[in-house]
């Protein structure tokens, strides 16, 4: 398998710490990102490596060689002129395979890469790019995917205010096919994530592959010292696919947003005070922050899917207004009792998703490969909590006017105090 890394920028915004060292060659726990990157390559199999690069390429070139030291072969293209992040591959273009994968050299990452490969592959993608949400959505690129992957539009900052949207940024990762590069065009500077890639979109198969493992870039010195930190407590290898990540499953209607009735419409969507500052608890602390939410107005033909989805990206804008994050929404539209007049008989159908079923638990496990006993459910139903407890979750009760029979390891009245309840017990 081949790798290209881009790893030919200038550090202008690093200040006196990319005078002398190439940005991919400042330090982490001891080892430069860019050799993080090759041993990380080497552990996933690849065996050919392109490194691009230019300004201070000889720094670089002393350190690596021929790649023999470290178990891959790797080869050099310096770029006379900066040419974006997509010059270069255009003029390597003669010597790359059908596929390839392409690193950003200022991206600290520890990821699967075999699953991000097979998902290409399984997909038959043309290109596939890793995305995930950040802390800072309305100041970011935003990638637009439909539920089964497809990217389908790149949205450039700035947003207008009044638009929803899904948090998913561009992590800075590709899996690309060769035949993609007649989009990139020759000797000129152009942007891969900005220029390219919403030229893309919709003429070939271009997918999102989403995932919470870490890639960060170290843009800034304030990024470089986070990205420091967090190799040095172990968080950044702990979020790899291998090990199993603490969860905090959400019920969203009493627990996130008001419970006005069913809310069937994107306009009636509140947050609950307190809802953001609770799920960015529980981002700060580790744990993934997961909807898990019936919405049976689908199968009653009170709402569409498409204003379930809308719903869901008003929710994820305004948690993104306040830097709370949550890595994935999943909703079952069906309803077990049918033969009520008006009904949509295509989702009244008795489900293993409608809680308290397991089945939206099960694939957040296959999606996320969660560690269920270190895990929560947080909720305000019997439904919520029996679903947690089949699930080997350890259920939480949000108190509501909802009378509940089931008993919970805990009760609080909102999901901050249950975020504090959470963090506090697992620190
Ligand atoms: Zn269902």
């Amino acid at each position: 398998m081949k790798a290209v890394i881009l790893a030919g920028g200038k550090g202008q915004r690093m200040g006196e710490l990319g005078r002398d060292v190439p940005k991919p060659m400042l330090d982490i726990g001891g080892m430069p990102v860019l050799e993080h990157q090759v041993r990380l390559l080497v552990s996933y199999g690849f065996t050919d490596l392109t490194l691009v690069t230019g300004h201070l390429s000889p720094v670089i070139e002393r350190h690596f060689g021929d790649g023999m030291e470290f178990g891959l072969h790797i080869s050099y293209f310096v770029e006379k002129t900066p040419l974006g992040t997509t010059g270069a591959l255009k003029e390597l273009e003669q010597d790359l395979p059908e596929e390839f994968l392409v690193l950003y050299g200022d991206v600290m990452l520890d990821m699967d890469l075999q699953r991000f490969w097979r998902y290409h592959k399984f997909k038959n993608s043309a290109c596939t790019l890793a995305v995930h949400p950040n802390s800072h959505p309305f100041d970011s690129d935003l990638v637009v995917m439909r539920r089964d992957g497809t990217v389908f539009d790149v949205l450039c900052k700035p947003h207008p205010p009044e638009l929803y949207y899904r948090n998913l940024v561009n992590a800075g990762a590709y899996v690309l096919s060769r035949r993609m590069l007649s989009f990139f065009k020759l000797g000129v500077a152009q942007d891969f994530a900005r220029d390219v890639l919403p030229q893309m979109c919709g003429q070939a198969p271009v997918y999102g592959y989403q995932t919470p493992e870490y890639l960060k870039d170290i843009g800034t010195p304030e990024r470089l010292e986070q990205v420091r930190r967090d190799f040095e407590s172990g968080h950044l290898a702990r979020m790899n696919r291998r090990f199993p990540r603490r969860a905090v499953f959400l019920d969203r209607d009493g627990v996130i947003n008001r419970e006005a009735g069913l809310v069937t419409r994107s306009e009636d969507f509140e947050l609950l005070p307190g809802a953001a500052e609770g799920i960015k608890k529980l981002n700060d602390a580790g744990y993934l922050a997961i909807v898990a939410t019936n919405q049976p107005s689908v199968a009653k033909n009170l709402c569409s899917i498409e204003e379930v989805e809308r719903t869901h990206m008003k929710m994820e804008t305004l948690l993104g207004r306040e830097g709370a994050v949550l890595d994935a929404v999943y909703f079952c539209p069906h309803h077990p009792e049918a033969g009520h007049p008006g009904e949509n008989p295509m989702y009244k159908i008795p489900c293993n998703c409608r809680k308290p079923g397991t089945g939206m638990i099960e694939q957040a496990n296959r999606d996320f490969n969660i560690d269920m006993s270190a895990s929560f459910m947080v909720g305000d139903s019997d439904a919520d909590l029996q679903c947690g407890k089949k699930s080997g979750l350890n259920p939480v009760y949000v108190r509501s006017s909802r009378p509940v029979s089931e008993k919970a390891g805990h009760e609080c009245d909102s999901l901050l105090q249950a975020a504090e309840f959470i963090t506090g017990a697992g620190a």
